[in-house]
């Protein structure tokens, strides 16, 4: 266990000691609220109980004030909405600005925000600003029976070691946490919570990005972290070509493609299709790895899966450690059986 880094210059103050309240920054785009922040809702609202203190959605943007009641349904007891025509897409400045507004007049013990592009940009920046501690990247949250203390859990060097990580003397007690670590609760239309409006001050000069245009490069083909069936491939496939048979796979399944970083690095399939540690974490229903020996940064990103089906040609392939069922053969004959089967039905 290690402490998290907190920069300097803070000190332990007894409004850390008054700090309260578990907090989860709500991700939406266009009043569409992205699945992890419902998953860590979900999460939240365990933690919070465990800590006998309130969990609160931040939800900031324009106009967005509809969503609130999804926060509340997945299990927040608060909602802080702050509203303001240039908070309408995502900006660095401006969500720092009024996300450390929030935490220093609310001062939160924990912060939950989703490892995603947004939250590992706006995560860091409110914790440097607010002289706390932040773990990037966890992949399990708990609390400390003793010390009542966050534990984060997150791969360490190279993922070869899980690492739990508390942050002791600062508050709010912040951390990115992947999507998909955790379920999405299922939500409860009956619950109402606390609509607290807040104001921030922001003029157009204290915003210096400006979001000009959003290039669509990859639609549903590649939204893994929701798809329920996902098949992927690895170098195991020894073409690009290769690819055609797991898309042919995923598109008899209703699925979505994947790809290992071997096949990633090939470029044989484009970065957003990579699973593991340094791409996408998933947790589809079902999860073809073929062609993947089943390296431990592959791992990392898919075996919570709820049920894995290996094919490979290798008996002692790692991936049949994890695998629910496993297929000895070589995916050039055993995909196009398993394709011919389903067509059948
Ligand atoms: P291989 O390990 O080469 O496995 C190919 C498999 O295909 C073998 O098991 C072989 O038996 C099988 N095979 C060959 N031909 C056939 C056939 N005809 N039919 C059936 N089976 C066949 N990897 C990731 O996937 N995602 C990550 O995010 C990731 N991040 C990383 C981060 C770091 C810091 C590091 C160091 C590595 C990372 N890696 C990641 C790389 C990882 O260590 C492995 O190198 C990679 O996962 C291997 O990809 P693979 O399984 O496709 O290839």
């Amino acid at each position: 266990a290690i402490a998290a880094d907190a920069p300097a210059g803070g000190a332990k103050t007894a409004a850390d000691a008054a700090a309260s309240g578990v907090w989860v920054f709500i991700e939406q785009r266009g009043g569409h609220i992205r699945n992890v922040s419902l998953e860590l809702v979900g999460e939240g609202r365990k933690l919070a109980d465990e800590l006998g203190e309130e969990l609160a959605g931040v939800v900031i943007g324009d106009v967005v004030a509809d969503i609130a009641r999804e926060v509340f349904a997945a299990g927040a007891d608060k909602v802080y909405l702050v509203e303001h025509a240039l908070l309408k897409d995502y900006n660095t400045d401006g969500y720092t600005a009024a996300f450390t507004a929030l935490v220093e007049k609310h001062r939160p013990s924990v912060v939950l925000l989703g490892a995603t592009n947004d939250g590992r940009d706006l995560g860091p920046r409110v914790a440097a600003r607010v002289k706390t501690g932040l773990t990037a990247d966890c992949t399990g949250l708990g609390i400390d029976p003793e010390s009542r203390l966050v534990a984060w859990t997150r791969p360490a060097f190279g993922g070869n070691i899980m690492a739990t990580i508390f942050c002791p003397d600062r508050r709010p007690q912040m951390g990115t946490v992947r999507p998909k670590v955790f379920k999405k609760p299922q939500p409860d239309y009956g619950r109402s919570g606390a609509l607290v409006r807040e104001s921030v001050a922001l003029a157009e000069a204290d915003v210096r990005t400006r979001l000009e245009d959003v290039i669509q490069v990859c639609t549903t083909s590649c939204n893994l972290e929701d798809a329920e069936i996902i098949v992927s491939g690895g170098r195991g496939l020894g073409t690009p070509e290769g690819f055609k048979l797991i898309q042919d796979l995923a598109d008899a399944l209703g699925g979505t493609v994947g790809a290992s970083r071997a096949a990633v690095d090939a470029g044989w399939k484009p970065y957003p299709h990579q699973v593991g540690q340094t791409g996408k974490t998933v947790g589809p229903k079902v999860y073809f790895a073929c062609g993947i020996s089943g390296a431990i940064q592959h791992l990392a990103g898919m075996q919570t899966s709820d049920v894995i089906v290996a094919i490979n040609k290798d008996p002692d392939a790692p991936i049949f450690k994890v695998a629910h069922y496993g297929i000895v053969g070589d995916l050039y004959e055993v995909i196009p059986a398993i394709i011919a089967r389903l067509k059948e039905d």
